[in-house]
């Protein structure tokens, strides 16, 4: 059984507030009463840890890596070259 509640986290990349839905039994699943959540934001994450009460201890942004899609554009091209 899963419970939803919502939360209040703060993007400091976007500079502005969220209210996202958290799944209780995440909570459960922790060993140390402390989870981390991601949020996809487009080009970049937010993480969020949370405590047992659902209060926020922290929050961090991290950038997403863009640069692992050069490769196969580049064997592409060389097979139309080829051909
Ligand atoms: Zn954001």
């Amino acid at each position: 059984m899963s419970e939803l509640k919502t939360i209040r986290v703060f993007c400091k990349r976007c500079g502005e507030w969220y209210e996202e839905s958290v799944d209780m039994s995440v909570l459960s699943q922790s060993h140390t009463g402390v989870v981390s959540l991601a949020f996809d934001h487009g080009d970049h994450v937010l993480t969020v840890f949370l405590d047992s009460d659902l209060s926020v201890r922290g929050e961090s942004v991290a950038d997403k890596v863009k640069d692992d899609n050069h490769e196969p554009t580049r064997k592409a091209l060389d097979y139309f070259d080829r051909y």
